[in-house]
């Protein structure tokens, strides 16, 4: 921003801009107080220093521009990765859901029940139990649902951990599961 101070000389002289224009184009603070004197105005290099450095301050607001610049790209760098981040955390979302259903079914179909009996009101286990396998197989598709999702789950999680600056290298990336994805309550 330029500035003015009404005890300044400079700042006051109808020939103001034209001394600007003959600092920007590099001429010495000497040549200006000279082309000022040129124009009856009398002032010293220290007072023409002094417009220079605190009147007209180029490198203050060289430095502004570019810090606001630096701003704008760093947001916009910031907001490209927070949308990667809440895309690749829907994928992780959905990749995990996929992975519960197959798992489910897997459960389901190769669990196996025990027959029981109510004793004193308490269920236990028959004495000559034999376990009594349901389907036995998972449906193929399950399976292939399972690795599939399996995979897609580590893989947006490890690329989650780069974004984030979090990736330890070909170390192997630790998935924190909720103990067991069953809910038998
Ligand atoms: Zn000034």
């Amino acid at each position: 921003m330029v500035g003015y101070h009404k005890n300044c000389k400079l700042c006051n002289s109808e020939h103001r801009a034209t001394a600007e224009k003959m600092r920007q184009d590099g001429a010495s603070l000497q040549k200006i107080a000279d082309f000022m004197a040129e124009h009856g105005v009398t002032l010293s290099k220290v007072a023409v220093k002094r417009h220079f450095d605190t009147h007209f301050p180029v490198r203050d607001e060289v430095a502004k521009r570019y810090a606001e610049q630096s701003e704008a790209v760093l947001q916009e760098a910031v907001e490209k990765r927070l949308s990667d981040l809440e895309l690749l955390d829907s994928m992780i979302e959905r990749a995990y859901r996929m992975n519960a259903l197959a798992d489910d079914h897997i459960k389901e179909a190769v669990s196996t029940e025990y027959p029981v009996t109510l004793k004193n009101g308490r269920p236990m286990l028959d004495a000559e139990y034999k376990p009594v396998m349901r389907k036995g197989v998972p449906a193929k598709q399950m399976v292939d649902l399972f690795n599939g999702s399996m995979a897609e789950f580590r893989q947006a999680l490890k690329l989650k951990a780069e974004l984030l600056g979090e990736s330890n290298g070909d170390a192997p990336i630790k998935i924190m599961f909720v103990d067991d994805l069953d809910d038998d309550s």
